[in-house]
């Protein structure tokens, strides 16, 4: 299956709800009265994408509407024009740093961080460039055994600490060993944690401190990993993350199969950090770079 198939067979729950429905309104409605705008809205809120898109969409149907009349208005292209105005000018792709690039994947628990790891792993393997892994979750033994599993399955070097270590010592360790086998990228799988708990957040910002302190400008890029499937949930997160560790940008998970897939366009409207990748299924190649133009239109496909 081709890219873009994929993100559409993904994003198919999200779509068939919005196109369905947008379709039933706008066929039943003769005009485009305030009801029918009204839901239009709901149809748009509940794909999540949250309000202040879901506004620019609709006072954009009304324009369309008042000019070209209702043999003119095509909802879905509309939507699908705001949706990439929205996203215009971000870049997508990875940093790359003339030595070392240190990536740290943050989030809560079950998100999809050390899947994602092995996702970026595989891509900047793929792209001739070499990898170290950082297990830095050492408050769950079975995450270092799960980050250990992708290393031996995509015969990447591990760097772990034993369970309960320092993740910071960890951190540290992790990165002389990717300089001294000259690594091109490292990523480091830190252990989930929620947004509310100050003490671990801090435990973070601990980490990348002791990361910055052993090589300069570490960690080159700070990304959240959020799972589609709860949706505005993730927008919470987001904005929890991002004041207690700058973030540089966004990974969304879990898009196959979610009807909420609208979460990415509410998170990257109110934060303005870039949609990185997103994630399509569980093996190593099911990570794509976001592009927001095939992502507009397959959420918004006829
Ligand atoms: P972590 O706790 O944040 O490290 O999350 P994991 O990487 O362990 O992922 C949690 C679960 O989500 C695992 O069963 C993964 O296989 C699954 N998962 C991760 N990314 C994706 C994705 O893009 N799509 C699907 N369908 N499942 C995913």
């Amino acid at each position: 299956m081709g890219l873009f198939e994929k993100l559409k067979v993904g994003l198919q729950r999200t779509k068939e709800e919005l196109s369905h429905k947008i379709n039933r309104i706008v066929t039943g409605s003769p005009t485009l009265d305030d009801d029918t705008l009204e839901e239009i809205e709901h149809a748009l809120i509940s794909a999540d994408l949250g309000m202040p898109m879901t506004r620019r969409i609709v006072e954009a149907v009304k324009i369309v509407y008042e000019t070209q009349g209702h043999q003119g208005l095509d909802v879905m292209a509309v939507g699908r024009a705001e949706i990439t105005a929205a996203f215009n000018g971000t870049n997508s792709g990875l940093k790359k740093c003339d030595d070392l690039t240190v990536v740290s994947l943050v989030g809560v628990n079950g998100t999809g961080k050390t899947t994602t790891s092995a996702k970026l792993a595989h891509r900047v393997m793929s792209d001739g460039r070499s990898v170290v892994l950082a297990a830095c979750d050492t408050f769950r033994a079975a995450a270092v055994e799960q980050i250990k599993e992708w290393g031996d399955r995509l015969e990447v070097p591990v760097v772990a600490g034993s369970y309960g270590a320092d993740p910071a010592a960890v951190g540290h360790d992790a990165i002389s060993a990717a300089q001294a086998c000259s690594a091109d990228y490292l990523f480091i799988d830190t252990a989930g944690r929620l947004h509310t708990k100050s003490n671990l957040m801090q435990e973070l910002r601990k980490l990348h401190r002791v990361i910055g302190g052993k090589l300069e400008g570490a960690p080159h890029e700070v990304l959240l990993v959020v799972d589609a499937t709860t949706g505005m949930n993730a927008l919470n997160q987001a904005r929890e993350f991002h004041k207690a560790v700058p973030l540089t940008g966004l990974i969304v998970a879990k898009l196959d199969g979610t009807s909420k897939g609208g979460m990415v366009v509410a998170i990257h409207d109110e934060l303005q950090l870039p949609v990185k990748f997103i994630g399509l299924g569980e093996q190593p190649d099911d990570l794509q770079p976001f592009d927001a133009e095939k992502f507009a239109e397959a959420l918004f496909a006829e």
